[in-house]
């Protein structure tokens, strides 16, 4: 049996990034940036007032109440060209440069403006309210790196330094086929002896949450000549193709048997992973192809460690493991004694500002209402106890 990080290194070896598209910066989010973004300027690009009110030399204010001579007015986007002398003050809005000779802003509260001159209520401190030029960041600096994942929080940044349209990865085509006899489409009310096929929707959402486009194909019953017949017709029109079920060492467990007789290069089969022991990953022509366990938290966990990261390795991300931390755990879980287990859980954080982790209670890797309630991995490796009260590691969903 192979580890999980043996896993990963041989899952890796085999990614080839797709190639950048250019996008528009409202389709960005989300998308890995295929080239370094640097500021085109400084930021702010002159020091900038944060206030509505005056601008002064401080020193002039140090002995507030003060009367100062009202010289002129600095607006955003219509700034105060001239220069401001001892015991000047100019009226200055938030946004707007702050004038040379000026050191200060005292807010509007502070202040009592009339014919001309105005009161500077209290002392204002050299620096006070003003963002001096390049303070938040230099013009030709880094900001974002090529291989980060464009965020919500990074796009203000993007429109700042004027990318309209950013080099990103292409976005791997994803399709997704559920194989099992037993397997009706959400649309259908099962019959006897069958289910829903819950991991198509599942993976699809997972697929596009780390930016894949996934096709979801009809599934398909245990016989191989037609599961040959899909799979070839499925990996010639995508990137990846991810098929659940069937991986195992039942009589009708036909997805590797299919895979070898289409010629496919067969990597792995076997892990010591709970869940997720029979995971297959091939490649097929120029598509990869995992082969997940059926159950659906196995499919769900088999996704988060491999599929996931094959996603964002073809489109140049740099970090494509699920991010990791540590938290208590909440009581003994016993790991299995040759897998290293992955067990959904929940987290909560005590009076005392601890992080807590617990094991969602379920019948194991076919309970997917237990899945649902998760939000991270918790990581108990083989032959271990993860200890009530002890650190234990977690990796986000
Ligand atoms: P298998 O991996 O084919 O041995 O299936 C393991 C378990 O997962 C069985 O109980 C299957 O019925 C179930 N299963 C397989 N495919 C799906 C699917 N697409 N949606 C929900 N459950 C499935
Ligand atoms: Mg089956």
């Amino acid at each position: 049996m192979i580890t999980v990080s043996q896993a990963k290194k041989i899952v890796d070896r085999e990614v080839e990034p797709l190639g950048s598209e250019r996008v528009e910066i409202a389709e960005a989010v989300g998308r890995v940036l295929a080239e370094g973004i640097v500021a085109d300027h400084d930021l702010p690009p002159f020091d900038r007032s944060q206030m509505d009110g005056y601008a002064v030399r401080a020193a002039d204010t140090a002995n507030a109440p003060v009367i100062l001579k009202l010289v002129g007015e600095s607006a955003a986007g219509r700034g105060w060209r001239g220069t401001l002398k001892k015991g000047d003050a100019v009226r200055i809005m938030t946004g707007a440069p702050v004038p040379k000779g000026a050191d200060a802003v005292q807010r509007l509260e502070e202040a009592i403006e009339k014919n001309g001159s105005v009161e500077i209520l209290r002392s204002a401190e050299k620096g006070l309210s003003v963002v001096r030029c390049g303070a938040e960041i230099r013009k030709g600096t880094l900001v974002f790196n090529a291989g980060e994942r464009v965020t919500e929080n990074m796009i203000a940044a993007l429109a700042s330094f004027g990318y309209a349209k950013l080099k990103t990865g292409r976005r791997p085509r994803v399709a997704i086929l559920a194989t099992g006899s037993e397997i009706v489409d959400i649309t259908k009310r099962p019959g006897r002896d069958q289910i829903r096929n819950s991991n198509s929707p599942m993976l699809a959402a997972l697929c596009r949450r780390f930016g894949a486009i996934p096709e979801s194909l009809h599934s398909t019953v245990d016989d191989i000549s037609l599961l040959k017949k899909q799979v070839s017709i499925a990996a010639k029109q995508s990137d990846i193709l991810i098929m659940t079920g069937g991986v195992s060492v039942g009589k009708y467990d036909h997805t590797k048997t299919a895979l070898d007789g289409l010629g496919a290069e067969v990597f792995l089969e076997k892990l010591r992973l709970k869940p997720g022991k029979p995971m297959v990953f091939a490649r097929l022509g120029k598509t990869l192809v995992f082969g997940l366990p059926g159950n659906p938290v196995s499919a769900a966990v088999t996704f988060h460690l491999f599929v996931r990261r094959v996603i964002l390795a073809m489109q140049g991300a740099s970090d494509k493991d699920c991010s990791s931390g540590y938290a208590i755990a909440k009581r003994d879980v016993r790991g299995t004694r040759d897998r290293d287990a992955y067990l959904p859980a929940t987290l909560a954080s005590d009076k005392q500002g601890r992080l807590i982790v617990d094991a969602v209670k379920g019948s194991g890797s076919s309970d997917l209402i237990s899945l649902s309630r998760a939000q991270v991995l918790m990581s108990v490796p083989r032959g271990t106890i993860a200890k009530k009260g002890e650190p234990v590691k977690i990796l986000y969903l």
